[in-house]
């Protein structure tokens, strides 16, 4: 059974003290979580260790970093290798967000790349597609993240494949109060699935967590994830807010 799965990405936001008293908030809510049911909580790299420690003992939450470099080590000064991530106990990390692609140059390539070493070191990865807002105007969105599942994902044997997390985010909903209606972000994860299932079979597409992000939040939460190929969410804004967060967990369970 294919996980369901609510992402927390901070990105580059709130105190480390901040963060701690965000987390115990949200334990504090006391979630009771099914068993195919997962929080992930993905801070800035500085806070991981700490949330590692804050988290230990609620086996459905995990935590996860929001990038890794593409190279495995070296002279790469400020950068952050999947293998330190793995060493420091990370679970999940997020490959290719919008906001990397857009503002640090990430290539479709270089997502293969980071994609590959995530994997060699037993980290989930949740690999971020979406189209802009003037290919959503043009219609060609399948066509956009087509290319992009493709060109980073596709060379996945099968069993390395089966391990990744896809989140679809339409760019044009991310940050901006604008969400995909349900109906929109269903049709989009339907063709995600489609063309996983073309490429690697019906079972492994069925088995695959395609998660919505774009201005998810306690309002609209719970009609996206009954949408029967939306498999939970990566949530950026309403993440910082312990109540909401909390609040966009529970739709996940309704
Ligand atoms: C994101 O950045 O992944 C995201 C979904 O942000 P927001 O929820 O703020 O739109």
């Amino acid at each position: 059974m294919r996980k369901k799965i609510v992402a927390a990405n901070w990105k580059m936001n709130l105190t480390l003290q901040e963060g701690e008293t965000l987390i115990n908030d949200i334990l504090a809510a006391g979630l009771r979580l099914k068993d195919e049911k997962r929080v992930v909580i993905a801070t800035p790299f500085p806070y991981l260790v700490k949330a590692k420690s804050l988290l230990k003992n609620y086996p459905h939450f995990y935590i996860g970093a929001q990038n890794c470099h593409q190279q495995k080590s070296g002279a790469f000064t400020g950068e952050v290798s999947a293998q330190m991530l793995q060493s420091i106990g990370v679970e999940y990390v997020i490959i290719g967000h919008s906001e990397r692609r857009e503002y640090f140059g990430e290539t479709n390539e270089m997502l293969a790349q980071k994609t590959n070493l995530a994997l060699g070191q037993g980290l989930i990865p949740i690999f971020c597609c979406g189209e802009p807002l003037d290919v959503r105007r043009q219609e060609r969105q399948n066509e956009y993240v087509e290319v992009q599942l493709k060109e980073s994902l596709f060379h996945l044997p099968a069993e390395q494949f089966q391990k990744v997390v896809i989140a679809y985010e339409p760019i044009w909903a991310i940050g901006t109060g604008l969400t995909a209606s349900s109906a929109q972000a269903q049709e989009m994860h339907a063709h995600i699935r489609s063309l996983l299932a073309q490429q690697y079979g019906e079972d492994i597409a069925t088995g695959i967590s395609i998660l919505y992000g774009g201005s998810c939040k306690p309002s609209n939460a719970a009609e996206l994830f009954a949408c029967p190929d939306v498999d939970g969410g990566l949530i950026g804004g309403a993440s910082l807010v312990a109540q909401d967060f909390v609040a966009i967990v529970q739709a996940l369970q309704a």
